[in-house]
């Protein structure tokens, strides 16, 4: 994929029969309208009997015996209500309101079923953008990337900090802790030195570990970045919502009255027939059907339309809280800017015979283990000039700071000038800030040898998504940055922002987070890298950047940007708010239309299939509102384009 690309549809994505629910349901219908046809032209009851039976069975096979389990596990489920209704209905010769009943009941889960698999295949089809990769290392410690599944044991990989280890192997060279929660379900990082069993799917803290694989990759299970969170292209996995929380209790207590309508005129000596057809219209149009419809199918829909769209959306609750966001929090460098600078000067201090060549390769050797984007920025600069990058020990990476190692016998350091004072350098430091550079100090044996300025450039409609957020939320986003105050500054300048809160170690950006926070701002946090961690976990909603981003920031986050786009942002938070919206029209409509049936059947005089046309009717108006945010024009209109 290249940048600026257009979104990816979905690679497969299925078509309509090729979800279960919608087949059976299908199905449903031609037999009821089959039966219908055979009765209205007077053919043969048993004819009319047989289609209709055909209609029960394919439409309420399914809910019956999800709904039978779950009472096994003491959990009374709606569809199985309405399965029962359908069949006392057609006991007491309502045969055709109970076939309507099952029709339109089916239908309705056809379409959470759509719902459901349209996310399920916006989810795969990104998954599948992202291969997972490794940086296997050749003869002369040379690099090179390539696809996890085509490593061969003994192969050695180099396993950055912040990244996710791609393969089984035992660690050669290096020490960090490492986190296996997908794997052990351990929450603490382990520390992991030579001689130390390292596991595919796991996180690597703040070191550099050389790996020797032990296993071919082919034998054990993919897992990638965002699968191994909480979405995964099989399972969608959705905290409780309310409206899930509230149905057990309500469906009790419907089932209660249904009962006291049925028993307390029988005791009073009112007629079987008409009164079990009065507590059977009281259960059907009382069921909360459309109200649990009312907020899933939204939601997922609009997580579909994400994906489509290149934004991973972890689960149903982020989608639903995103638009509750009042400040957004930028971080600067690989996310603001393109994350690929490049070194535009090299300032030598002077003195012990130091030479350019030899300050720029004794960096880039210190800094070649680092994921960081300065690094990689330095080592090219190496690597442009013709220098030799030579190999690094001892390596150690302080995030948010710089980076220390030995190289060619020498103690090399590379970080931010605050780390060290700055006095000796202070004012090459601050000529190259107030440019607009990111000043780093390289020191040597203790020694302030140089000082190298970076240049990144804004990524391109930066401002743009910038003033969008600004409309959307009703506040100019906040900068956190590591870097200098006087750099960031201009650059924030330059996309309207002016608050810039610079100079922040990892723990000061996620302390920034719960300051806000403890103004009562909902924060989103947007940013790449490993130093971004902590504030994407500690925000509201926690945004990583897929391309430029660290395996921990995307694992930390509750969204991912997968193609780097910060236009999907407003638009993200656009489709949130749409989706609310939906939810909420369906919630009145839903509550609405119980109430006003309900208050018919208690007080006047229902007829059954008055009362399942309304309720069914009423669910599927409320399940097709809801797939309107799966539609190219929710995301147009999300995105104001
Ligand atoms: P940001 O918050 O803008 O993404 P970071 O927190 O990652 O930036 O880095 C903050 C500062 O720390 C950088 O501007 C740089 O001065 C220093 N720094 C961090 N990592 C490195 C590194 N690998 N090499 C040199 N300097 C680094
Ligand atoms: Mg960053």
């Amino acid at each position: 994929m290249t940048a600026g690309s257009r979104p990816a549809e979905p690679a497969h994505p299925s078509g309509l029969l090729v979800v279960a629910e919608v087949r059976w349901a299908g199905l449903a219908t031609v037999a009821f309208l089959a039966g219908l046809a055979a009765r209205a032209l007077g053919g043969p009851v048993v004819l009319a009997w047989v289609l209709f039976s055909i209609c029960y069975l394919s439409g309420g096979w399914e809910p019956a015996l999800s709904g039978v389990r779950a009472l096994q596990r003491k959990i009374l489920d709606v569809d199985l209500l309405m399965v029962v209704a359908a069949l006392v209905a057609a006991a007491i010769g309502q045969q055709l309101d109970g076939a309507l009943l099952i029709v339109i009941f089916a239908t309705s889960g056809a379409l959470e079923a759509v719902a459901t698999q349209r996310t399920r295949d916006s989810v795969r089809s990104l998954l599948s953008l992202a291969p997972e990769q490794a940086t296997r290392l050749g003869a002369d410690d040379r690099e090179e990337v390539v696809d996890a599944a085509l490593l061969a044991v003994g192969d050695l990989v180099l396993v950055r900090p912040g990244e996710r280890v791609g393969v089984d192997g035992l660690v050669v060279e290096g020490t960090s802790e490492v986190d296996q929660a997908t794997i052990t379900g351990e929450p603490l990082p382990v520390t992991k030195d030579i001689g130390a069993e390292v596991f595919a799917g796991t996180l690597n803290g703040t070191g550099v570990l050389r790996v020797r694989v032990l296993r071919a990759t082919l034998t054990r299970s993919w897992v990638g970045p965002v699968r191994a969170s909480t979405v995964g292209p099989d399972r969608v996995v959705i905290p409780k919502l309310f409206v899930e929380r509230v149905e057990q209790r309500y469906s009790v207590a419907m089932i209660a009255c249904t009962l006291a309508l049925f028993l307390v005129p029988l005791a009073f000596g009112a007629t079987l027939q008409a009164t079990l057809l009065r507590a059977m219209t009281f259960m059907i149009v009382a069921s909360p059907c459309a109200v649990v419809l009312a907020t899933m199918p939204p939601l997922l829909s609009a997580i579909a339309n994400a994906g489509r769209h290149g934004v991973l959306v972890k689960s149903a609750v982020v989608m639903e809280r995103m638009a509750q966001t009042t400040t957004i929090c930028f971080d600067k460098t690989g996310t603001l800017t393109e994350g690929t600078p490049r070194v535009a000067e090299v300032r030598l201090v002077g003195g012990d015979g130091m030479d350019e060549p030899t300050l720029l390769s004794l960096a880039a050797g210190a800094e070649r283990p680092s994921e960081h984007p300065l690094a990689r920025a330095i080592v090219a600069a190496a690597a442009e000039a013709g220098l030799v990058v030579p190999p690094a020990q001892a390596f150690l990476a302080i995030p948010g700071r710089g980076v220390e190692a030995l190289v060619m016998g020498r103690s090399v350091q590379v970080s931010r000038p605050a780390v060290l004072g700055a006095c000796a350098v202070g004012e090459m430091v601050a000529a190259l800030e107030s440019s607009g550079h990111t000043a780093v100090v390289v020191t040597v044996d203790g020694k302030a040898a140089g000082v190298l300025g970076l240049t990144d450039r804004l990524r391109e409609g930066a401002g743009d998504s910038v003033a969008a957020l600004a409309a959307l939320t009703g506040r100019v986003p906040v900068l956190l940055t590591g870097d200098n105050a006087r750099a960031a500054r201009l650059l924030a300048a330059a996309t309207g922002i002016s608050d810039v809160r610079a100079a922040l170690l990892p723990e000061d950006k996620m302390a920034a987070v719960h300051e806000l926070q403890g103004d009562g701002a909902i924060v989103t946090v947007i940013g790449d890298g490993v130093n971004d961690a902590p504030a994407l976990a500690a925000a509201d909603i926690g945004v990583a950047m897929g391309r430029s981003g660290s395996d921990l920031a995307m694992s930390s986050a509750d969204a991912v940007i997968i193609r780097d786009d910060l236009a999907t942002l407003p638009a993200l938070i656009g489709l949130s708010a749409h989706a609310k919206r939906v939810v909420v029209q369906n919630l009145v409509f839903a509550v609405t239309a119980i109430t006003v049936l309900v208050a018919i059947d208690l007080l006047g005089k229902l007829p059954l299939p008055i009362g399942v046309a309304g309720h069914e009717g009423s669910t599927v108006i409320v399940g097709l509102n809801g797939l309107r945010l799966l539609s190219a024009r929710a995301w147009r209109r999300a995105a104001g384009i």
